[in-house]
């Protein structure tokens, strides 16, 4: 929601819904570029502010946005209440800033909506149990949307965003990618961990969890729009996949720009030593992703993994600080720019050969692989930032994905 405009478009579009019969709950996000002004001031204050805190500050755009929003819909003759995440209350683990929901109480949301109101509720945002307010990271009202439509048996969850469906890559990158009609489940909770950021992650672990059919459309179409045409339009995660239909062996290439690799070298190699290593790092809260323990030569042996840029300077401090000394490494590497590539797509339970030529595509640009990683349904490489457009655009054309149909 960018302006007070967008406000009135969305109670519009509420107000269309509500009329057909549905019964409706909203989730909004704070208005654009609203929580980064929030978090300006408090980072203008302090470089390393306390987490409690900065959740204080960073949950208020969201409670804007719901008594907006309630308003709007009050205007429009609707009966609205809205909340604050801890009025529900949604409940979270205590992690300042990158909270997980873990339970949500519909009670109140029940009688609402049986009384006929439209229910509007703060996303981004929820309570502990010692009832300091929390934040579930950048992106995180996808995460509530999902979960409210989860604690209230939802339909549907409707997800509105700026874009218009998933795509088979992103557009900005490729210009032929293509909106996928559906995506299952497994695809999606690749392609967000992967760092397609139609999504955040945790809105799809949700999803699948809880198997909350889930959509994602465009919020910038016109409100008024034909609510047949609406409610099929963007991109539904689906859980099985469609046997009905061909299935097209790849779904789309993901892409993760900001990595940086670790690579310590020269550690005995023992019983205990992934742990040494990796132990301090998660215990920092760093998030690790890709990891390598090479073949080990005279009793030694090299252990790279990678993690996110932003956590890579940290990562590489514990590392030198503590725990190189520890498990007597020779010398710790790194690389701050390296990007990951991924090719998605639950087609390669059921096809050989992808690996081979996602690898030939790479190849035949020059393009060097520093690491590969696999699962059933993906296989990433890890490569020189430098190259990252290229590789995705070489192998969005490989597997043919602007046609519809891979082969
Ligand atoms: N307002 C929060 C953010 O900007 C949550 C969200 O938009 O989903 O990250
Ligand atoms: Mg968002």
């Amino acid at each position: 929601m960018g302006s007070i405009e967008r406000i009135k478009n969305v109670a519009l579009r509420v107000a269309k819904w509500h009329k057909a019969g549905y019964q409706i709950v909203v989730v909004p996000s704070a208005m654009s570029g609203e929580t980064n002004r929030l978090l300006e001031l408090v980072h203008a204050i302090s470089p390393q502010p306390d987490p409690r805190e900065l959740d204080m500050v960073a949950a208020t755009g969201e409670q804007v946005s719901v008594g907006l929003l309630a308003i709007a819909l009050k205007e429009l003759g609707l009966d609205a209440r809205s909340y604050t995440g801890w009025q529900v209350p949604i409940k979270t683990d205590n992690t300042h800033t990158k909270a997980r929901i873990v339970e949500i109480d519909g009670a109140r949301v029940q009688q609402d909506l049986a009384a006929g109101r439209v229910v509007v509720i703060a996303g981004f945002q929820g309570v502990d149990n010692e009832h300091n307010i929390t934040t579930l990271g950048r992106g995180g009202t996808d995460t509530s949307a999902v979960a409210v439509a989860a604690a209230l048996n939802a339909d549907e969850c409707l997800i509105y965003t700026d874009v218009d469906g998933v795509y088979t890559t992103d557009p900005r990158v490729v210009e032929e990618a293509r909106r996928l009609e559906r995506i299952t489940f497994e695809e999606m909770l690749e392609m967000a961990s992967l760092g397609s950021k139609v999504l955040q992650i945790r809105s799809v672990e949700f999803a699948g969890k809880y198997q909350v059919k889930t959509r994602v459309l465009s919020s910038l179409t016109d409100p008024l729009m034909p609510l047949e045409e609406e409610m099929h339009s963007g991109t539904l995660i689906t859980f099985e996949e469609d046997k009905t239909m061909e299935q097209a062996v790849i779904s789309g290439i993901a892409f993760q720009r900001n990595e940086g690799r670790i690579v310590v070298v020269g550690v005995p190699d023992t019983p205990g030593i992934a742990y040494q290593i990796l132990g301090p790092i998660a215990a920092a809260n760093i998030d690790v992703d890709m990891i390598i323990q090479n073949q080990s030569v005279a009793g030694k042996t090299d252990f790279t993994f990678t993690v996110g840029r932003n956590d890579y300077a940290r990562a590489m401090d514990i590392l030198n600080q503590h725990i190189k000394g520890q498990v007597s490494a020779q010398q710790v590497l790194g690389d701050p720019k390296v990007s990951k590539v991924s090719v998605v797509g639950v087609g390669m339970r059921s096809h050989v050969g992808i690996a081979s030529k996602m690898f030939r595509t790479l190849s035949e640009e020059g393009i060097n692989i520093q690491m590969i990683s696999t699962s059933e349904i993906k296989i990433s490489v890890l490569i020189d930032e430098k190259y990252m457009e290229l590789a995705v655009r070489a192998l969005h054309k490989a597997f043919e994905l602007e046609q519809g149909r891979s082969t």
